[in-house]
């Protein structure tokens, strides 16, 4: 990886990559190959990161990261009733797509959420509901 961007200046960006990375280490970790997508990923995210909200764009990348796994939920199933999602949707563990009573948590509305997964944009999202995704993210990913 690159050294010398500018945000590593910034200790709220650095500390977003921080987190990023070890989210990243902690998902590949026992790869034995890791594929030139979360390298490309990685750096075209390097390079953008003092222009965004580090939050949204790290958020985008792990949305992409398991889109390019297959493992993005895009179903319209709840991931613990399998029963249909209704107009909010909550987020469990790995981004999973839950009921907000399911998981006992308030969620977000489900068309942001599907814009989200189709076009790994948080723009429909306000500041604190990325704040929200985010937190959620730092608990990690199955492998
Ligand atoms: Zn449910």
């Amino acid at each position: 990886m690159h050294i010398g961007y500018e945000w590593l200046g910034s200790s709220p960006k650095l500390l977003i990559w921080q987190q990023l990375c070890q989210i990243l280490y902690d998902k590949l970790k026992d790869a034995h190959e890791i594929d030139s997508f979360y390298f490309l990923a990685l750096e075209k995210a390097a390079k953008k990161w003092s222009l965004m909200n580090p939050k949204r764009m790290a958020i985008e990348l792990l949305i992409s990261m398991l889109d390019h796994e297959g493992r993005l939920d895009k179903s319209n199933r709840c991931f613990y009733c399998q029963q249909n999602l209704l107009e909010n949707v909550a987020l469990a563990k790995g981004y999973a797509k839950v009921h907000e009573n399911c998981i006992g948590a308030s969620g977000f509305r489900h068309e942001h959420i599907a814009h989200l997964y189709e076009n790994k944009s948080t723009i429909f999202l306000n500041d604190n509901e990325v704040d929200r995704i985010w937190a959620l993210s730092l608990q990690g990913f199955a492998n």
